[in-house]
């Protein structure tokens, strides 16, 4: 094959062997999606992914495989779904421009066939007729019709076949967007999508109506990671996951924010609903001795500390959160594996 297919082949092996240096420097290994972080960092075609890798270098020196999952997830895989989703809206532009299309020379063809009627019309309204020329009219007549008819039928063909079109196309687009809401080890929402939901929420409480949020954060989860591994980590984050869905009513809504850390928005609940569902989840974490399926080993007790904050009037999505948030730092340092809500926070002075 011709070199000259590749004008940047010398750009990309320059490329792969800052890539190579680096994975070697910073780790964690050569996996094909550490190298695709690296590569990205290396090219810079992604800023943020940049930013974001710096910052991990600069805290520990190094990136872990999580670091590269979260790194490949955040940045990678969402860049991919943009392009999925664009090329599917493309389709459906083309698709519409399609029917739009058949549906203008259908519109062309009916008028042509209004226009003879017309004519027709008005020569049967002139007197003298002889026979010859009344067959010849019904004859056109009849022949315009057929006209009609079999354009009206290709038509609805047309149209059938693009109803079918855009129904996939409408599948995969939405498939495409709950994939990209979802956080896919857990099953619950990501982040991007909990902030919409905050939102939604927020905007949503009226005067008198009510609204908790819970955040919830694993116990000395990197302890357990160390001494277990990342792989039985991760089926502790799907077991938190199942307690808290356990634990809600339909109407809540939950997510992963990334990392150890979860969220759930309350819509009606008000600060005592809220910190009854939070001690249930706690509870019930603690209620469950973790054992190791494929060895029966014992893993011992994982438990969360949950902050609980109640919406007040002016609060934004920021502040709600925040609160909860603060609230959950306060479980961790009143010693773990505990609910603190935010009834003793008093509201920020309005002078700023
Ligand atoms: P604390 O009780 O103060 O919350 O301690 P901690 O160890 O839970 O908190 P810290 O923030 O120091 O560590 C969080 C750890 O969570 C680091 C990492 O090992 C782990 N972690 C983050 N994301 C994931 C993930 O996706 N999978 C797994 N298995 N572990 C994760
Ligand atoms: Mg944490
Ligand atoms: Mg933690």
């Amino acid at each position: 094959m011709s070199q000259d297919a590749f004008p940047d082949r010398d750009r990309s092996f320059a490329l792969a062997k800052r890539t190579n240096e680096l994975m070697r420097d910073y780790g964690p290994s050569a996996t094909p999606r550490a190298y695709a972080v690296w590569y990205t960092y290396v090219s810079g075609e992604v800023p943020l992914l940049n930013d974001a890798v710096k910052r991990m270098t600069a805290e520990k020196g190094h990136l872990t495989e999580i670091d590269v999952d979260h790194l490949h997830e955040s940045y990678l895989d969402g860049q991919r779904r943009a392009i999925d989703a664009s090329v599917v809206s493309k389709t459906v532009l083309a698709e519409l421009a399609a029917v739009s299309e058949v549906l203008d020379l259908s519109l062309g063809s009916t008028q042509q066939y209004g226009e003879s009627l017309s004519t027709l019309t008005h020569d049967l309204a002139q007197a003298q007729l002889s026979r010859a020329r009344l067959a010849e009219m019904v004859a056109s007549l009849a022949a315009a019709t057929r006209e009609v008819v079999a354009d009206n039928r290709v038509l609805e063909a047309r149209i059938r076949e693009s109803r079918d079109e855009v129904e996939s196309l409408r599948e995969k687009l939405e498939a495409t967007r709950t994939e990209s809401l979802t956080d896919p080890l857990s099953g619950l929402s990501n982040r991007k999508h909990f902030e919409e939901m905050m939102h939604t929420a927020v905007a949503a409480v009226r005067a008198g109506g009510r609204l908790s949020v819970i955040v919830v954060d694993i116990d000395y989860f990197k302890r357990f990671n160390d001494q277990f591994g990342h792989l039985t980590g991760d089926q502790v984050l799907r077991l938190v996951a199942v307690v808290m869905r356990e634990s809600v009513q339909a109407n809540a809504h939950l997510a992963r924010f990334g990392g150890e850390e979860f969220g759930i928005i309350l819509p009606g609940a008000n600060r005592l609903d809220a910190v009854q569902i939070a001690e249930t989840i706690r509870l019930s974490m603690i209620g469950r001795e973790l054992v190791k399926r494929s060895t029966g080993e014992s893993l011992g007790k994982v438990t969360v500390s949950l902050g609980v904050a109640e919406h007040r009037s002016g609060d934004t999505p920021a502040s709600l959160l925040e609160r909860a948030d603060l609230c959950m730092f306060a479980a961790k340092r009143g010693g773990r594996n505990r609910v603190v809500d935010d009834a003793s926070i008093s509201a920020p002075s309005q002078a700023a």
